[in-house]
């Protein structure tokens, strides 16, 4: 594990702005990730996690602490269920399970983040949500222990999972899936482009745009009636 300094955060995120990190490091195992957060203790530094940098917004005084990245870049598949490390992005894990013909992260593929943020912020699109796919979620506590949690852990709710009270990090997630007929999923692969090309105009690829990191509200009809009447 490299620790590396003053280094400019902007480029790791879809916003492109914000300041440097003191400290930054790249973690492509999980080994990595634990000797980061050994390091940060032993340094006195607080850390950061970051993902895809899809969801968040980087001051312009940068972060004073150590900024972990995590890259744990895999995918594992048996029976009906694959694992994937928190870094593996959720589109990519969209297109390859489409490809399997295994049936219920179709809608991942509208996702720009990674799995680890994915699974924090409970990402959802298309009618689906990562919540509903989990079956176990690989952590890693502040105390540097590991341990598998299974989906009612994370009480995921819209936008929502407990991580983002308990600061655990995501090593990697299992998702549960269903083997499906390939006409089946020839079919779902039709309706999501058509879908995805649909947002595409809302969401130019390639622009720096928001997409879906603010919060929709829950209770919009309301509020608007509310509006109305005043
Ligand atoms: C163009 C565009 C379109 C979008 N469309 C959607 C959409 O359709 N639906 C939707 O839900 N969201 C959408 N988003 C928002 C964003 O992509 C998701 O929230 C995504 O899941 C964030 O993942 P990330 O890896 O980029 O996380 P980051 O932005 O890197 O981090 C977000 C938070 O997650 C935490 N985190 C990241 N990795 C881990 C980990 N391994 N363990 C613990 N915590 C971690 C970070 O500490 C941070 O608090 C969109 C964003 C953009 C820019």
């Amino acid at each position: 594990m490299q620790i590396q300094e003053n280094i400019p955060l902007a480029p790791f995120t879809t916003w492109k702005i914000g300041g440097p990190a003191s400290y930054f490091t790249r973690a492509k195992n999980i080994e990595d990730v634990m000797e980061a957060i050994a390091w940060a203790k032993r340094s006195n530094q607080k850390y950061f996690v970051l993902g895809g940098g899809s969801n968040i917004l980087v001051s312009d005084s940068g972060f004073d602490g150590l900024v972990i990245k995590i890259e744990l870049d895999y995918v594992n598949q048996s029976d009906g269920q694959l694992t994937a490390g928190a870094g593996v992005s959720m589109s990519r894990l969209g297109a390859i399970t489409m490809q399997k013909n295994l049936g219920g992260l179709e809608w991942a593929i509208g996702i720009p983040g990674t799995v680890g943020g994915a699974v924090f912020g409970n990402s959802n699109c298309f009618g689906g949500s990562t919540g509903q796919n989990i079956k176990s979620v690989k952590l890693l506590n502040a105390f540097g222990h590991i341990r598998d949690e299974s989906k009612d852990y994370f009480e995921f709710d819209y936008d929502y999972s407990k991580l983002q009270k308990t600061g655990e990090i995501v090593l990697e997630a299992s998702f549960s899936l269903q083997k499906v007929p390939s006409e089946t999923m020839t079919q779902r692969r039709k309706d999501i482009t058509k879908t995805a090309v649909e947002r595409v105009s809302a969401q130019p690829l390639g622009k720096k745009v928001a997409g879906s990191v603010f919060k929709a509200f829950k209770q919009t009809q309301e509020i608007v009636k509310q509006m109305d009447k005043n």
